[in-house]
């Protein structure tokens, strides 16, 4: 028997948003590990599986403990939202597995929140875009700041991660007043809640009207760059050339 941990992004939310990878992996391992609501959500799809649950913030916890059920000669899962390698716990189980030698670990992509929820705006994510997370429980505000700039004066389309929290209700308004330091606060712009999950929504609206949105930890976040704009009520960034070229005509 072989020690071995899967690392699985499942996906924005329930069974039928998961790879045909990532399902058939937690249909063979001996134990799923996870976040309690990432257990809720797709625990009636392998009934009799064992589940081992932790809150949230125990990340380390969860990651040792995925360690000592493997070290029982048992194939075990954990799980995480979308991809485990976007912001997720893909690289703390290779730290953490650095005291574990003898556990092979593997990784399961998933679709992490920024493709999911850009497919349900529209097409936003066109060309170049950056990712940034205003979570700054492990990273500093300041550096924050400077990647939200730099990424807006390279007329980036940015996808925000975290975008609020408890603690964080103002982080939105001060990314989007950096972010007009550099773009028009008419810039076409997108909030997706809960997606793939029971009550998901969505909401087209621009920069300077998304710096007073209230949205929570639910939400990812999309400002287009200087040429995405609203077609048949999606937002969309060209793809770099126009129509007219494409098609050859004048
Ligand atoms: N590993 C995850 C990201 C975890 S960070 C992934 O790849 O998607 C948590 C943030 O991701 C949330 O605050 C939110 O901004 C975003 N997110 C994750 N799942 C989401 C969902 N189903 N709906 C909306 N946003 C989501």
């Amino acid at each position: 028997m072989s020690k071995k941990i899967y690392v699985v992004g499942i996906g924005p939310g329930g069974y039928e948003q998961m790879t045909i990878r990532a399902a058939s992996v937690l249909e063979k391992c001996d134990i799923i590990v996870g976040y309690t609501v990432y257990v809720d959500l797709i625990a009636e799809h392998f009934p009799g599986k064992e589940m081992l649950t932790t809150p949230m913030r125990q990340e380390e916890k969860r990651c040792r403990m995925a360690f000592e059920e493997a070290g029982k000669d048992r194939q075990v899962a954990m799980i995480c939202s979308g991809d485990a390698g976007v912001y997720g716990m893909a690289g703390l189980i290779y730290e953490i597995g650095m005291d574990y030698p003898d556990v092979a670990v593997e990784i399961i992509s998933g679709v992490t929140a920024a493709l999911s929820g850009g497919a349900v705006l529209g097409a936003p994510l066109m060309h170049d875009f950056a990712v940034i997370s205003l979570s700054d429980l492990l990273t500093k505000w300041e550096l924050i700041e400077k990647r939200l700039a730099a990424a807006a004066a390279a007329d980036m389309v940015i996808c925000l991660y975290n975008p609020s929290s408890k603690k964080r209700k103002d982080y939105l308004n001060r990314a989007c007043r950096i972010i007009m330091r550099y773009a028009s606060p008419d810039t076409v712009c997108g909030v997706v809640r809960s997606i793939g999950r029971e009550g998901e929504k969505y909401q087209i609206m621009t920069l300077a009207e998304l710096a007073d949105y209230g949205a929570d930890m639910f939400t990812t976040v999309f400002i287009g760059n200087s040429t995405t704009r609203i077609i048949n009520g999606k937002m969309v960034t060209p793809r770099g050339y126009s129509h007219k070229q494409k098609t050859g005509q004048e």
